[in-house]
């Protein structure tokens, strides 16, 4: 299947080569510093403050400053392809349903990323964060695919973003929030069968 050329989703976040300390102090450092540079910015421009604060959300692909292998840029740009197709495809069933898709966010990471349900690393693999609303990946994950999961090719690579995707239409459709109130309710093991059920819909919605 051809993707080049395809449209790219305006809702890939690129934290690569972003550096980020694993203590509190390093996120509160940040934190701090984030907010002086917006204080500044006010200031001097006079400018609207939500403004400055959506600019600094979502960037495109092309608009970071990390330069990754050629490789990894073509991976960058699969993967701003296909959450655009599935962007397409929700935005179409919603609104059969008479609903809103909200768009999810993707964060392109290296290492280590801070998100709204914490900190992870790559180890962790790509997740999707329902309080922020956004899936995180690492591109390395790719080889992983490849090489431990004997699951090489695009392909592959297309359903883990899809499944992730997934997971925000769980979230959107409330699916998540039912079943994390009915597994504070029950067994350790029934809430674990419940977990399994959430990956396989998951999976079915990667499907769609
Ligand atoms: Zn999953």
């Amino acid at each position: 299947m051809k993707w080049k050329d395809r449209r790219q989703s305006a809702n890939v976040e690129d934290r690569r080569g972003t550096r980020t300390k694993g203590l509190i102090g390093g996120s509160l450092g940040g934190g701090v510093l984030i907010i002086i540079v917006i204080l500044l910015l006010t200031f001097r421009g006079g400018g609207d403050l939500s403004q400055i604060l959506t600019s600094g959300i979502a960037s495109p692909v092309e608009g970071s400053s990390y330069q990754g292998t050629e490789q990894e840029e073509e991976l960058a740009q699969f993967v701003s392809v296909v959450l655009a197709e599935t962007e397409d495809v929700w935005d179409k069933l919603f609104a059969q349903e008479g609903m809103d898709y909200i768009y999810p966010g993707l964060v392109l990471y290296t290492d280590y990323v801070d998100s709204a349900c914490g900190m992870a690393s790559s180890a962790t693999g790509p997740f999707y964060c329902p309080s922020d609303q956004k899936v995180y990946i690492d591109l390395s994950f790719y080889q992983e695919l490849r090489e431990k999961f004997s699951a090489p090719g695009d392909f592959a690579m297309a359903y883990v973003i899809s499944h992730e995707v997934g997971h925000h239409v769980q979230t959107l459709l409330g699916i998540m929030e039912d079943v994390q109130y009915i597994q504070a309710r029950v067994s350790e093991a029934e809430a674990n069968e419940y977990n399994v059920r959430l990956e396989l819909q998951s999976d079915y919605f990667a499907g769609v």
